[in-house]
């Protein structure tokens, strides 16, 4: 009756997923992306940051390694050799992704899709019949208006800029901005962080909100708080004129807006279908993924949930085994783990302090703060903290942060005791690896 039994729009981490499972149980599946395959992760997210995160780091080892009795030789940072390894990297992902698409046999359109009505998609000239279609078309930045905003850019022109500049204004205190400003710092870039907040990253635990300030100040960024932008003027010598709300103003040469992202809709045709959307224009679901209509799902960024490319590949799986394989999956939401890669990591699974006070009422506290060993002869005053949130009835671990290098990598694992329901005694009983960081996760035996 149709051409096919999915068509998927958008081949980001969510729809490339969900597209090729689909196929492997059974389903006739078309996928059509309009810029680039693999979506915001691969091209200008998760993997081009991650690498200009360990580029930007090479600037503190050097130094560092001169404690370990390394004799510091003049080094040299080349911004169009980083620029051009991290491009040739894409590429190459570009391609695995189209060959796992075909290699499913998913067939892939190129262009802009449009949703017609309830089972009919436009791409390019060619209308295409479906049972089911699933928009994973992600997000967008959302840069606020003001005088001048033309002259700023987002993250996606970040990671392809003609020349670094000398210095940099980031404006935003969530997960791009403070990525960006660390990358920006480590790379050379005299760099400013401002943000219309008190403290940065606003969903996160407030020892680590805090601890995380010192840290990057450390590393010599320049952090402006309760600040906002109200004109940018470019100068006859390219130099931009930032004015704030305050009159205050500085001169710089690249601002950076990381001010949140919207989802990517626009254009789709949803308006003339009647689909319920929120405010920020994110496509409500159930949790099979299904839209106000019912032939039609979302999953992933665009439908502003949480915006994780683990979690729009977990929405997929689910989507994929829930309607193609007779499999009724429900994802759960709860504890999932995240990373910041500014400089030191931050990465954290569970409950906030105050969120366990909340549910919990009586909690207990364990907290470490602490130099690393690699720090006793490398000269940096790099601090690392580590904190676990107990709630005292059940004795369950509900709340673990870490402020400190690869937190990302640490927390990983201990998801897996937090998803498992652990204990602190069981975290007593752990043995310690030694000397680690890590080890101190298992060794705070004193509540604060
Ligand atoms: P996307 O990956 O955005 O894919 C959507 C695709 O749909 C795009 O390729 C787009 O071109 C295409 N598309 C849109 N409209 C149409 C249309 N009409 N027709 C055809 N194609 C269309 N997450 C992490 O977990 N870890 C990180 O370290 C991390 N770092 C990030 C860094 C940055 C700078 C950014 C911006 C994001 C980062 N994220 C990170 C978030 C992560 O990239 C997203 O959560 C994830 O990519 C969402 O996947 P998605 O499938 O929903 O959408
Ligand atoms: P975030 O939502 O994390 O942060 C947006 C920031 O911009 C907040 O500090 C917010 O302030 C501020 N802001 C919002 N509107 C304005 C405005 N009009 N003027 C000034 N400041 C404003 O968004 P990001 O863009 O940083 O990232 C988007 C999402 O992408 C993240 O939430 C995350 O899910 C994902 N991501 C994940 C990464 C990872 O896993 N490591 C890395 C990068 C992105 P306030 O707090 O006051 O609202």
């Amino acid at each position: 009756m149709y051409d096919y039994d999915l068509f998927v729009i958008g081949a980001g981490s969510g729809g490339v997923r969900a597209a090729r499972m689909s196929a492997n149980y059974g389903a006739r599946v078309a996928c059509a992306e309009n810029r680039y395959m693999g979506g915001t992760c691969v091209n200008v997210g998760c993997v081009p940051k991650k690498l200009f995160f360990y580029a930007s780091h090479y600037s503190e080892d050097f130094k560092e390694a001169e404690g370990f009795g390394w004799e510091q030789s003049e080094k040299k940072f080349s911004w169009p050799i980083l620029r051009a390894n991290k491009d040739k990297e894409i590429q190459r992902l570009n391609i695995v992704y189209r060959d796992l698409l075909d290699a499913a046999g998913v067939t892939c359109f190129t262009g802009r899709a449009r949703i017609i009505d309830d089972h009919h998609v436009l791409v390019g000239d060619s209308e295409i019949s479906t049972e089911k279609i699933l928009v994973a078309t992600g997000g967008w930045p959302d840069i606020p208006k003001f005088l001048g905003s033309e002259h700023v850019i987002s993250s996606n022109e970040a990671f392809s800029l003609e020349k670094l500049p000398k210095r940099a204004l980031v404006v935003g205190g969530g997960y791009i901005a403070i990525e960006f400003a660390g990358i920006f710092a480590g790379l050379g870039v005299e760099t400013v962080l401002s943000h219309r907040g008190s403290l940065l990253l606003r969903n996160f635990d407030k020892d680590v909100r805090r601890f995380v300030s010192g840290e990057l100040k450390k590393k010599g960024i320049d952090i402006f708080y309760n600040t906002r932008l109200s004109r940018v003027e470019k100068q006859k010598n390219g130099v931009l004129e930032v004015t704030f709300a305050d009159g205050s103003s500085l001169d710089t040469d690249l601002v950076l807006c990381a001010t949140g992202r919207k989802p990517n809709v626009q254009g789709l045709g949803l308006e003339n279908l009647g689909i319920k959307c929120g405010d920020n224009g994110a496509i409500i679901v159930d949790e099979q993924f299904r839209s106000s209509v019912p032939s039609i799902f979302a999953l992933g960024d665009v439908t502003a949930r949480v915006q994780l490319t683990p979690v729009a590949i977990a929405e997929a799986m689910a989507f994929a085994k829930t309607h193609f394989k007779g499999e009724q999956t429900i994802l759960d939401y709860q504890g999932i783990p995240t990373a910041v890669f500014c400089q030191p990591n931050i990465s954290t699974v569970g409950l906030t302090e105050a969120e366990a006070k909340l549910e919990f009422g009586h909690i207990q506290i364990f907290k470490s703060t602490f130099k690393g060993l690699k720090h006793s002869l490398s000269g940096s005053d790099e601090k690392t903290m580590m904190k676990l949130i107990v709630d005292s009835a059940s004795e369950r671990v509900v709340g673990i942060h870490m402020v400190g290098p690869e937190a990302g990598e640490i927390i990983q694992g201990l998801a897996v005791a937090f998803k498992a329901g652990a204990t602190k005694s069981d975290y007593d009983a752990t043995i310690g690896i030694h000397p680690t960081s890590a080890e101190e996760f298992v060794t705070m035996r004193e509540p604060v």
